[in-house]
């Protein structure tokens, strides 16, 4: 059984990210990019079921700019056995990622796609439901336990109020939440030998697709800058000041 596991470059976790001047967007130029989170999980998860026997082939696809080739080879580092990137330089929106993973899925044929539940730096939560749409795959987002057997999928998924269990058939689409598992570190002879491993590139008129941006961002602005907290010197002043002047009790 082949897994395909889609991996975005975004900008790092931990760096604070700034808005342009001209409110268009957020200053990428000399900024720390990494993989997106979830989709280190998405690899860990299909690098288990690799391990387990379950799967076969794990292949790791990114959409985007030449960059990404670095992603790649991280999730190559991590277990995947090979990639493929859809190299370009137009902003990519999910519908167009969907289309893009759609016309990799048909390529190559795989039982399982493991997706990031969302992407941190759009936070769209989109493509994974998307691709199972064009696909008319079963799908189960925000899974925190996978388990595969036969050509069933059981996934546990965080809900509110709880846990649900889903059972699939496959081919189907999975997306990760945060405590599906915690990644490997990658180590240094894993990341040689994911520099030997075959990494395909294509682009999206190799793959016939249209990526058009459909979306307008009108305005980036930064969130409100917060007031400073006081020091209120008893309950009774604190249930005064939420009464009166907070207005919320
Ligand atoms: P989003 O719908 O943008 O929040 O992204 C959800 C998931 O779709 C991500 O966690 C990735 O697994 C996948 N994805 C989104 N954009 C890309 C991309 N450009 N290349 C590869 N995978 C992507």
């Amino acid at each position: 059984m082949k897994v395909l596991v889609p991996v975005k470059r975004v900008v790092d976790y931990n760096v604070k990210v700034r808005v342009k001047s001209d409110q268009t967007g957020v200053d990428i130029a000399n900024v720390k990019m990494s993989m997106n989170p979830f989709d280190e999980i998405a690899v860990e998860e299909a690098t288990r079921l690799k391990e387990k026997g379950v799967a076969t082939e794990v292949i790791a696809v990114s959409c985007g700019v030449a960059q990404s080739q670095e992603t790649l080879r991280t999730a190559m580092a991590i277990g995947a056995d090979r990639a493929a990137l859809v190299q370009t330089d137009v902003e990519l929106q999910p519908l167009a990622v969907a289309k893009l993973l759609k016309a990799i899925v048909d390529k190559e044929q795989p039982q399982l796609v493991i997706l990031g539940k969302q992407a941190i730096d759009d936070d769209a939560n989109q493509t994974g439901q998307m691709l199972a749409a064009l696909l008319g795959w079963s799908q189960a987002t925000f899974a925190s336990k996978v388990e595969v057997s036969g050509d069933t999928a059981t996934v546990t998924r965080e809900i509110d109020g709880g846990l649900e269990t889903l059972s699939l058939k496959l081919p189907a689409i999975i997306t990760t939440d945060l405590r599906l598992n915690e990644p490997r570190y990658v180590t240094l002879p894993n990341i040689m030998k994911a520099k030997k491993k075959q990494l395909d590139v294509f682009t999206p008129e190799d793959l016939g697709v249209d990526v058009t941006p459909r979306l307008k961002t009108l305005k980036v602005a930064e969130p409100p800058a917060r007031s400073a907290g006081i020091v209120v010197p008893d309950v009774a002043t604190l249930v005064e000041k939420l009464k009166n002047e907070a207005k919320v009790i």
